[in-house]
Parts: structure tokens; sequence; C-alpha cells
């Protein structure tokens, strides 16, 4: 109108909109709950549609067509569009190019303003400054909100006014600067009467239908979407109270195992961080501490790009991998001869999911005991894990291979054997996963070759036959790795 929008305040009149029409872009946000772009719209706009696409962008560049997050993106928006559909609203499920498609939709619904979250990944801002651009070139706003962190980007940094590049002082900044308006839920409910019924009767597209094939995602089960979230945080907040000292063995269940929710935004950070301060404790203060993690890597990434293909340190991008021949395949096949390090892969394989203990013990097993290149290790678990999160994994990497922030000491070195006996005690987890060794006696399960032929005999397997040798000496691989990093300190 001639007099321009009308400014208002989320705790302005009901009455009182900018726009006449907007459009909400869902993407690692999918619920209708304490969602930031989804509340925003709602009370900013007068007509909400609400679109999500499969980006063939993203699509194009996955290694198989059987893929469990894409399967999981499915089941959940199938949920979010019936919850959408319950408060009257509608959701348009796309496939193609979102840089193409949200311009393309947003002239197509007249819409005044696309809103969205932001994403810190390179490839997602490089698309969504795409996107802005051909908006703004037809007149049309983007507004964009943090949602999937509690601090973002520039929130939390020290005095001199520098991002943390260490984690401790980072959790205590992140500590010091929460107040309850961060966790404060950002409400959908008190206006679903603006969302916009479906503007047809389009389907959402099939998995056949964009390529894909099904996989065994219900059969894990990885239950989907909000109500998926829901039963596992349910469950996690019964056992959260022993969670410092279940977490850390693989065979127990004591993680929340909600990562692939986050990463997909079918549960709310802010409201598990809130209820870790509610519930407080050691449990829930440890549990609230890997949350800051999560922020912390987020903006690791968004302060320095670099570290997508090169080291955090960059002395470190003069190591020399050797990468000798047949080592990742063995490492990515389970066929190490290692059980702990085996039947880590062999769960992420099976699942797509793998515990975080393991994480760290198969990844320093492949860079310091195989000498493979952190990327390559990196790489697969992109490929694979249900929860890949750029920033995470590739923190977690760079924690391993010594060649991050903050990272493990490069002479500090897991032996496989020690954290085998360690954390899986019982040797539960390993036989689990590597059933050729059930039989295997405790005092032999975390390393079988130690077992002479007659005891190898007694219980039905043969090392190198029924299970593999050890594919190296840890001791010498050990020795190895020192002298990789010592080259590039001393020339
Ligand atoms: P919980 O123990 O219940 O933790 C709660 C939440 O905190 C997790 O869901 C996750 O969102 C967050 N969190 C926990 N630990 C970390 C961490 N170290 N860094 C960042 N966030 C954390 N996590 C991912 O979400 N995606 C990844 O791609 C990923 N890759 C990893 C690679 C390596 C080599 C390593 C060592 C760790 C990686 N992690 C990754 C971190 C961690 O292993 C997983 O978040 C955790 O195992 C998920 O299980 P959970 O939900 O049961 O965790």
């Amino acid at each position: 109108g001639l007099l321009g929008p009308q400014p208002t305040s989320l705790t302005g009149k009901a009455t009182m909109a900018e726009f006449e029409s907007a459009l909400v872009w869902f993407r690692r946000d999918l619920r209708t709950h304490d969602q930031t772009a989804l509340s925003r719209a709602l009370h900013e706009s007068r007509r909400v549609h609400c679109a999500f696409v499969f980006d063939t962008e993203i699509l194009d560049g996955l290694p198989r067509r059987e893929d469990r997050r894409v399967e999981f993106i499915w089941h959940s928006l199938v949920e979010l569009r019936r919850e959408l559909a319950d408060l009257g609203g509608g959701l348009l499920v796309l496939h193609g190019r979102a840089r193409d498609e949200i311009p393309r939709l947003a002239v197509e619904l007249c819409v005044e303003a696309v809103y969205t979250n932001h994403d810190y990944e390179p490839q997602a801002i490089d698309r969504d400054a795409a996107v802005e651009a051909a908006l703004a070139s037809r007149g049309i706003a983007f507004r964009t909100y943090k949602d999937q962190a509690v601090f973002e980007r520039d929130e939390v940094l020290t005095q001199n006014g520098r991002s943390f590049s260490v984690f401790t002082p980072y959790k205590n900044a992140w500590l010091q600067r929460l107040t309850s308006a961060d966790l404060e839920p950002h409400p959908t409910k008190d206006r679903t009467a603006r969302l916009a019924p479906p503007v047809s009767k389009t389907t959402l597209p099939t998995l056949e239908g964009m390529g894909f094939a099904q996989t065994n995602l219900l059969a894990i089960p990885l239950p989907a979407g909000m109500s998926g979230a829901e039963r596992f945080l349910a469950e996690f907040l019964d056992r959260i109270d022993e969670y410092r000292e279940r977490r850390e063995f693989p065979a127990v269940r004591g993680p929340s195992y909600l990562s692939v929710h986050l990463r997909f935004g079918t549960v709310s950070v802010r409201r598990l961080a809130r209820l870790a301060l509610e519930i407080g404790g050691r449990g829930a203060e440890t549990w609230l501490s890997e949350l800051i993690w999560r922020d912390f890597y987020f903006q690791i990434l968004w302060h320095h790009p670099r570290v997508v293909g090169g080291a955090f340190r960059p002395e470190c991008d003069a190591i020399e991998w050797p990468n000798p021949l047949g080592h990742f395949e063995a490492w990515r096949e389970a066929r190490t001869g290692y059980p702990l390090v085996d039947a880590a892969m062999r769960q992420i394989n099976a699942s797509g999911y793998m515990h975080n203990r393991l994480r760290m013990v198969v990844a320093s097993f492949l860079v310091k005991d195989l000498h493979v290149d952190w990327r390559l290790g990196e790489k697969y678990f992109a490929d694979n894990l249900n929860d890949f999160d750029l920033s995470a994994n590739n923190g977690g990497w760079q924690w391993a291979a010594s060649t991050g922030c903050d990272a493990q000491p490069y002479f500090r070195i897991f032996n496989p054997v020690t954290q085998s006996e360690k954390f899986d005690p019982g040797g539960k987890f390993i036989r689990k996963y590597l059933p050729e060794l059930c039989k295997v006696p405790d005092r032999f399960i975390h390393a079988p070759w130690t077992m002479d032929p007659r005891d190898q005999q007694a219980c039905g397997m043969r090392v190198g036959r029924d299970y593999p040798a050890p594919i190296v000496d840890h001791d010498r691989a050990r020795k190895g790795t020192l002298e990789l990093f010592r080259r590039i300190r001393s020339p």
C-alpha cells in the first residue's frame, strides 16, 4: 500500500500483518512447533503457504539410490503434511533444484516473502544467496532466522571479539550468555488459522519416482518425524540421570539417539536444552554439554569454512598420508581383525548409526593405525551416517586425526584393544555384530589372534579363516604415526 508495510512485533495485535501472504520453506526443521521461520511467518503474514523441496543438487550427490536419510525425510514429510493439514494448512513437496523451484513457487503463489531458517554449510549459503537474489529481482523478501542452533555465528565470542577454537572456554561463554529467552519456544499454535489451505491436490513424490528405493529404516527400527523424536526423547528422559555413566558403553542404551532428529529438525534444540536445564544433575549437565558441542562445531564451520577439505591447523595439510593399498577398504568392510573396530563398522553399515565412543575409536584407527587420510573416513561417514552433519562430522574427524581445533594431541593414540577392554568389557557389543566370534571367551574377545590354535578350534573359529588376522600391528603403526607428525614439526 501507499503507506508501505506495517511493522509488527511478535507481540503485536493479531490483526496486524506485514504481508498479505508468505511462503515457509522447510529444510532441516521438519516440525510444526517451536519452528522459528514458521512462527515468524505466521505472525507477520496473513496467509502462509508451506513447501519442501527434495533438492536434486543434494540428491544427485548421494552415493547410493538406497539412502536412509532420503527415506527418513520422506516419512517425516508425510507426518508434517498430515499435521499441517490437521491445522488447516498444506505442504507442497517438490522435486527439483531448490534454487529454481523456490523462486518459481513464490511467484506462482504471489507471496510477498519467503521465510526459512539458517543453514551454515558453504553449499547451502551459496544456494540461499542465489534464492535471495532471484527473489529480490521480483521484489519478494527473503527472511531467514536462527533455528537449528541455540547460539550461532558471532553470538558467542571471546572478550576480544574473536571466535573460539577451544571447547571449554566456548562452553563457559555459551552458558554465561544464556538466558531463558534464548530457549523460549517460538509459538506457532496461536496463529494456525493463517495457514493457507493446500492450493491443489498435489501428492508427495514417491521415493521410486525420485529414483530412490526403500531401505531398512523401518526395520531398524528408526521412527521418523516429530512422533519418532517424541518417542526417543521420552525413553531418554527415563535414563538421562545415568547418561554420564552409561554413554561410554556401546552395548548399553546410554545416549539419546536423537542426533538424526536434531539433524532434520523433527525436534527443537531449544526444547532439549530447556529440558536439560530443568532436569539438572550430572547426567543432564553432561548431555547439555553435548548439545553445546553441536553449536561449537556449527560456529567453527561458519568462521572457518576452509575446514571443508583442509585441516583446521594448516600445518597439518603438509602431512603425507601413506594410504596403504587395501587399508581403507578393509576398514570400510569391517575386515581389520580388530573386533571392536569391525563391529562398529558393521553397526554403521547395517543401520547408519554408530555410537560416539566407537566413532572416536574407528576414526583414530583409520588415521593413526591404518595411516589413511582422515578425509576418506570423513567422506565415508558423510555417505553413511543418518545423522550426518558437515560441521560435527568434520569436527569429529579432525579431532581424531589431531588436525583440528581442540583436537586430540597427535601423540595420544587410542589402543584399539585397550579401548575394547574398557568400553565393551564383556564383548557384548562385539558379539552382537560379529557372530563369528560369539563363542570366543571374554578374555580373548578383544584380540582373538592371541588365542592358540587349540583354543580357536574349541570355539569353532580360526583366525585368518573365519575372522581376519589383524591388518596391522598397533605398536608399529603407532610409531609410524608419530613419525608422520614429527616430520611436519621438524622438517
Ligand atoms: P547423545 O549422546 O544423546 O548427544 C546428544 C546430541 O548432542 C547428539 O544428538 C548430537 O546432536 C549432539 N552431539 C553429541 N556429541 C557431539 C559432538 N561430538 N559434536 C557435535 N554434536 C554432538 N554427530 C552428528 O550429529 N553428525 C555427524 O555427522 C557426526 N559425525 C561424527 C564423526 C566423528 C568421527 C565423531 C567422533 C563424532 C561425530 N558426531 C557426529 C558426534 C557424535 O558421535 C554424535 O552426535 C552422537 O554419537 C549421536 O548420538 P546420540 O544422538 O545418541 O548422542
